[in-house]
């Protein structure tokens, strides 16, 4: 049976190149890079050089990044490691649960958080931070890209009002990283946290990025590890791998990645393209929507909804026809709970479960496309006949009319 992947923002494949980079780690070079032997010297340099990588993909020195154990972590060190009791922080209404509920445990601690909301399009309007801050904030942490919608924040524009206020401003870069270029100065951030899986390295290693001179309480509390940001021995696999991945994407950025350049299906603009043609195909379906239309996203996500359909129920029988999509974030799959971040944009309860995100990577064909064309509609069209809140079906309330906006 065929399957096409199409949840990328879940998890990506490891590259080919990032999985040949990281096999000699596993079993010839295997030191722990603490060792002062040739073992440990070798692996150290290793661990340096991934460091390097990811310092120029993010546009910072290689002593501001911090190896972690993915984005979660990333996202909890720096609040956790920033925020005590007493003070303020600001951050938004459609962050991921590992920011979301890093705040909520500062709530619990003693500390105030201030969720600014979004408009329809899935923006948070920078002057909102602005009106939010207090004489006490310490924090800002707001994402920039989303993971449900793919979309963009004006995260310039924060940081220069958090730079104008003498506040940290931490922005979650985990579905940004490898699809956009990042510029930590440009941005204004202070601490910016990103995840290898979602961008092609291995699952269960990341990095955060602290600007020189802001001091963080660690949340592992051991070695000297990570100049004493982070203890723990160094994932040395994990961090080559984050760092073949940081090269390959820098270098796709590099070139521009134009559509006529390479033959190389990997490349971002090609990927914009074939993530268009499958939004522009779908929302030739009646009664669908792009949530976050409007506004600028990453070029691998499009999320969308199909009225009169239970997200859930669409992810089920596209993945019988092994198409693997999702109705948002991965650890929600399964909830019956509509997303936060749908709901924050104002979308009705129905639209928000019959929402389904498609995402992207390099791995990802034109075929895939088409496959993708081939199998959503029917099963799109088959779960509406049986959807009693969908007018052509077999069982049709008034009120299911009404809420389609179908009845006269
Ligand atoms: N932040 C965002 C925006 C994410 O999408 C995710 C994962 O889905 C995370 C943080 C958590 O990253 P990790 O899975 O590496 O812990």
């Amino acid at each position: 049976m065929r399957r096409v992947y199409l949840d990328n923002n879940a998890t990506t494949p490891v590259l080919p190149e990032v999985f040949e980079a990281m096999r000699p780690y596993f079993a010839e070079q295997f030191g722990n890079a603490s060792s002062i032997h040739h073992h440990g010297q070798e692996t150290r340099a290793a661990v340096e050089r991934a460091r390097e990588s990811v310092a120029a993909l993010l546009g910072c020195r290689s002593s501001e990044v911090v190896f972690t154990s993915g984005g979660t972590e990333g996202d909890n060190l720096a609040i956790s490691g920033l925020a005590r009791a007493g003070d303020h922080v600001i951050s938004s209404t459609i962050e991921h649960h590992a920011v979301l509920n890093s705040c909520k445990h500062l709530e619990s601690m003693g500390c105030e958080v201030t969720y600014v909301p979004v408009d329809g399009r899935g923006l948070i309007d920078p002057s909102d931070v602005k009106r939010a801050l207090r004489p006490n904030t310490k924090l800002i942490s707001i994402m920039l890209a989303n993971n449900e919608t793919g979309v963009l924040q004006s995260v310039t524009e924060i940081g220069k009002i958090a730079s104008e206020a003498d506040v940290y401003f931490h922005t979650d870069a985990v579905q940004a990283a490898g699809k956009i270029p990042i510029d930590v100065n440009k941005i204004g951030c202070d601490l910016l946290s990103i995840s290898g899986h979602k961008a092609h390295a291995p699952q269960g290693i990341g990095a955060l990025y602290v600007r020189k001179g802001t001091s963080l309480e660690p949340r592992l509390h051991g070695g000297t590890h990570e100049r004493s940001r982070r203890a723990g021995t160094e994932n040395v696999p994990g961090i080559v791998g984050l760092g073949k991945a940081a090269e390959f994407a820098m270098a796709g950025f590099e070139r521009g990645d134009r559509d006529d350049d390479r033959n190389d299906d990997r490349n971002d603009r090609k990927m914009a393209a074939k993530r268009d043609r499958l939004e522009r195909e779908l929302l030739e379906i009646e009664a669908t929507g792009l949530n976050g239309d409007g506004a600028a996203r990453v070029p691998n996500t499009t999320n969308i909804y199909f009225d009169g359909i239970e997200g859930e129920a669409l992810v089920i029988a596209l993945d019988l026809k092994g198409l693997a999509v999702s109705t948002g974030a991965a650890c929600s799959s399964g909830a019956i709970e509509p997303s936060h971040v749908l709901t924050a944009m104002g979308l009705r309860i129905d639209r928000a479960k019959a929402s389904i995100r498609f995402s992207f990577g390099k791995q990802n064909s034109a075929e895939d496309v088409d496959f993708a064309l081939r199998v959503i509609p029917e099963t799109v069209a088959r779960l509406r006949q049986l959807s009693p809140l969908w007018p052509g079906s077999a069982v049709v309330s008034v009120n299911a009319r009404h809420k389609l906006g179908l009845s006269s």
